[in-house]
């Protein structure tokens, strides 16, 4: 893959370009037409007192932030955790930065857009309608992407059952 801070390049797979062309329908759309963190004060990109602010990154999309002085990666049960600093140039934002608050489930063979379960505790936006519709149908295109390709497709698969299992319980407190 190459990009933002990759030295050299080497031959990308299907996965990986699925991800960066993902990236890119994504790379100007925002949720609102004004910049919504001027309404939350950027809430998804600060951390809690303690905890650092991470994301977890699509398959093969770690190999954009190999050797970046603001980033660290994690390795985590789930896939490989992107640890910034809560600033980050545009063009670097990771794909799930891009997403975010939305998430593209994935149901048979349709994606269908949801309000991510795990934005809840800290996104104002609390409806897909409650975003522009071309960055709604940008997350459905990019879902659809990433739904051709076999790793991808198993890691939205994860994050949709991982939603999923959230949303039940987030339910049953009233959320
Ligand atoms: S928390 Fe939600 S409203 Fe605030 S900047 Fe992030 S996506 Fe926008
Ligand atoms: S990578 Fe950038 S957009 Fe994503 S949480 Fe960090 S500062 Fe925010």
């Amino acid at each position: 893959m190459t990009g933002p801070g990759q030295e050299g390049s080497r031959e990308m797979d299907k996965g990986e370009e699925s991800v960066l062309r993902c990236r890119e329908l994504l790379e100007t759309l925002t949720p609102l037409r004004g910049d919504c963190g001027a309404y939350c004060g950027a809430a998804c990109c600060r951390s809690l007192p303690g905890e650092e602010t991470g994301m977890l990154l699509f398959p093969g999309e770690e190999a954009l932030y190999w050797g970046r002085e603001a980033y660290r990666l994690r390795e985590t049960a789930q896939g490989t955790l992107l640890i910034c600093e809560g600033t980050c140039r545009r063009e670097e934002r990771p794909l799930a930065c891009r997403l975010f608050p939305l998430l593209p489930l994935l149901r048979g063979e349709e994606i269908r857009v949801a309000v991510d379960a795990r934005a809840r505790a800290v996104c104002p936006l609390r409806r897909v309608d409650g975003c522009r519709g071309d960055f709604v149908e940008a997350v459905r295109q990019a879902g659809r992407i990433l739904a051709e390709d076999e790793a991808q497709r198993a890691f939205l698969l994860e994050l949709t059952r991982v939603h999923d299992d959230l949303r039940a319980l987030q339910k049953t407190m009233g959320g």
